[in-house]
């Protein structure tokens, strides 16, 4: 009955990257490598991300009338998403300026550009998109008030993800809707706004997280998998064992594929064990959405 698993509703940046041998200081100019251009940005990211392991995908974001939009749009199309829902004008699309030296180290500039002009306006004209979908998922590189628009015009039966990154505190109405919240620790200290006693362990965030409202909530814990927990109990998630190349982008191809799996009925330990195994195909190859996986992979890891 839903013509899309899922939703997202999120950021578009095109990553302009170049290496340098060192990273210039202020008033400092430096040569460096020949510049890459890479499709970015965690809305666009989970998009592709799900799109990739066979989820019926649409996009709702907000692009430049430029050459970054276009391959923007691009790179959604050819993962199979349906961009109906991006919209183009009024402003440059975002742009991630990014400079990483040798060791990895990198240094980011971003400037929201489009992103920052998707409002709740454009939530409510995305009404059909919002009740064609089954899942509907989030982040915060996109004005706070139109993801709050977007919890309020949740479809009945309608499940609302959110990876609030990057992080600040929520208001109590977009804590309710998340099942789960999805963050790392560092976004756990941020929403909490404070940490627990002692040297707290993923289950102590994830107790303090649940006492402000979300229905249920996972904590990524990279190189060591996850936490799901809710009213009930808490699951640990091991990570699968791979060799990291490039961990741009796991945390993304994650939520897209726990959102997804989520939608089509799996248990949460069930469907964060099927997500870490996307993030872990993800960390295995450079960049971020050129290393999402297919389910092919997924299934041969
Ligand atoms: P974020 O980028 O949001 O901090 P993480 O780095 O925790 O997210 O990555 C998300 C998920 O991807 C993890 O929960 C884990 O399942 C998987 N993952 C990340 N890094 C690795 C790794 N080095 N080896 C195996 N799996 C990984």
């Amino acid at each position: 009955m839903y013509d899309y698993d899922l939703l997202v509703v999120g950021s578009a940046n095109a990553d302009l990257v170049i290496g340098v041998e060192r990273r210039p200081g202020a008033g400092e100019t430096v040569l460096g490598s020949d510049l890459a251009v890479h499709p970015g940005g965690k809305g666009a990211n989970q998009a592709v991300a799900a799109a990739r392991l066979g989820a019926r995908t649409a996009l709702l974001a907000r692009v430049g009338d430029d050459g970054n939009g276009r391959l923007l749009l691009d790179s959604q199309r050819a993962a199979g998403v349906d961009t109906a829902g991006v919209l183009v004008g009024g402003a440059p699309t975002g742009v991630a300026l990014i400079t990483v030296d040798p060791s990895g180290d990198n240094s980011i500039v971003v400037s929201p550009g489009a992103n920052g002009k998707l409002t709740p306006e454009d939530v409510r004209a995305a009404d059909a998109l919002l009740r064609a979908s089954r899942v509907v998922s989030a982040q915060l590189e996109i004005p706070l008030e139109t993801v709050v628009e977007v919890v309020r015009r949740l479809p009945e039966g309608t499940r609302f993800v959110l990876n609030p990154s990057p992080p600040r505190e929520l208001p109590d109405e977009v804590l309710a809707a998340c099942d789960p919240l999805i963050v790392n620790e560092h976004e756990a200290r941020i929403i909490v706004g404070g940490e627990p006693a002692g040297s707290p362990s993923p289950e102590d965030w994830a107790r303090a997280l649940l006492a402000l409202g979300p229905r249920s909530v996972v904590v990524t814990l990279g190189a060591e998998g996850a936490l799901v927990a809710d009213a009930e109990g808490s699951a640990r998630v091991p990570a699968v064992k791979v060799d990291a190349v490039d961990t741009t982008g796991a945390g993304d191809a994650f939520t897209a594929a726990l959102a997804w799996r989520l939608g089509a009925g799996s248990a949460p330990a069930e469907a964060a064990a099927y997500a870490a195994r996307v993030g872990a195909a993800a960390v295995t190859r450079a960049g971020a959405q050129v290393s999402f996986p297919t389910a092919e992979e997924v299934a041969a890891l």
